[in-house]
């Protein structure tokens, strides 16, 4: 049996999600004139309390396109040094929208407002960047899954408004946060003016993204869109297994918490890992005794039995559960590192 637990994007559409997705009625979306993925957007707009939302083929593409509607070339955007917008979108931050990115300093991926409000440069200031727009990411990726605290959030906006910077948040992974912490998209649709969210990550879809903000940055969104190329036509097949995640794949995100719980309670006891950060959503992230055995020979090792985890590079290994790792495969899981 093999057991991917290198990410969870690896999951494939299940057999309900495939019917749907068979079943969708469909247009030329680059004429918006597809029904399902006007569907979508609806959807989506609607449980964040929304104007409008847009569907993209990515969440890179979603990210990008939000920077570049909220910055200018030249300008500076404050994230965390762990932020996805930085490490992961290929440079697209300086490639597409010509902008540089202050990193703040944070624990595991999220920041204060006192680290944001240090990190805006004077306005008037004219030798440094102008700062315009201010990327937090919930859940974090790097950071190991945490979740953001609210309150520090809401402190940030404040700083935005002080400042007048537009407030971005990566949501790839927010539906991971909204269960942990039982929280709405409507809180976070009120304080962000964007918000990127993820279709294939722990929703378990094969492709997809939305980004939802008011209508006016919505239409400038469409052009943005066209212009990376991310303009699809019948693209109602896929937005229909968004329509279906959405309805049936975002509470049973808890089990894949609660199973990332257990694998986590176990690699406690063993003696080969030195160290595990705290577990707050579908993600671990230890570190191996390197004493004891290197982190090649330990991933090695895993693979000779079926179970594949991924190397984040310092050290760190990281494991992932999602919609793909069904209870027969935790059972067998959970027995091979009892013996490990
Ligand atoms: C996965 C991810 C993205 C990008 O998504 P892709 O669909 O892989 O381009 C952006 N931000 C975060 C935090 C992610 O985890």
């Amino acid at each position: 049996m093999e057991i991917n637990l290198i990410s969870d994007t690896v999951t494939k559409p299940t057999s309900e999600m495939l019917d749907a997705m068979m079943a969708a009625k469909v247009g030329d979306d680059v004429f918006k004139a597809d029904p399902t993925v006007n569907a979508l957007e609806e959807k989506v707009a609607e449980l964040f309390g929304k104007e409008a939302a847009l569907y993209f083929p990515s969440g890179t593409m979603t990210n990008q396109a939000a920077i570049k509607l909220h910055t200018n070339p030249g300008d500076q955007l404050i994230c965390d040094k762990y932020a996805h917008v930085y490490n992961y979108e290929g440079g697209g931050v300086s490639f597409n929208s010509g902008v540089s990115c202050k990193l703040v300093d944070g624990y595991r991926g999220t920041m204060t407002a006192e680290q944001v409000e240090h990190a805006v440069n004077p306005p008037d200031f004219y030798h440094s960047p102008l700062t315009s727009l201010v990327c937090i990411e919930n859940t974090t990726n790097k950071g190991g899954g945490a979740c953001w605290n609210f309150q520090e959030l809401e402190r940030i906006k404040s700083v935005c408004e002080k400042h007048k910077l537009a407030y971005h948040l990566d949501g790839a992974r927010l539906w991971n946060a909204l269960v942990a912490k039982n929280e709405t998209a409507r809180q976070y649709g009120a304080l962000f003016d964007s918000i990127s969210v993820c279709l294939s990550k722990g929703l378990g879809c094969p492709v997809g993204s939305v980004l939802v903000g008011n209508k006016e940055l919505i239409g400038k969104a469409l052009r943005i869109r066209k212009v990376l190329g991310g303009g699809m036509r019948q693209a109602g097949f896929l937005a229909a297994a968004g329509i279906y995640a959405l309805d049936n794949h975002v509470e049973r995100l808890a089990e894949d918490h609660k199973r990332a719980q257990e694998i986590g309670k176990i690699l406690e006891m063993l003696s080969l890992v030195k160290k595990i950060e705290p577990i707050e959503t579908n993600i671990i992230i230890f570190e191996i005794d390197e004493q004891k055995t290197s982190e090649t020979a330990f991933l090695e090792k895993l693979k000779q039995k079926g179970v594949h985890i991924i190397g984040m590079g310092q050290g760190k290994l990281r494991i992932v559960t999602h919609l793909d790792y069904t209870d027969r495969k935790h059972e067998a899981f959970i027995g091979l590192l009892r013996k490990l």
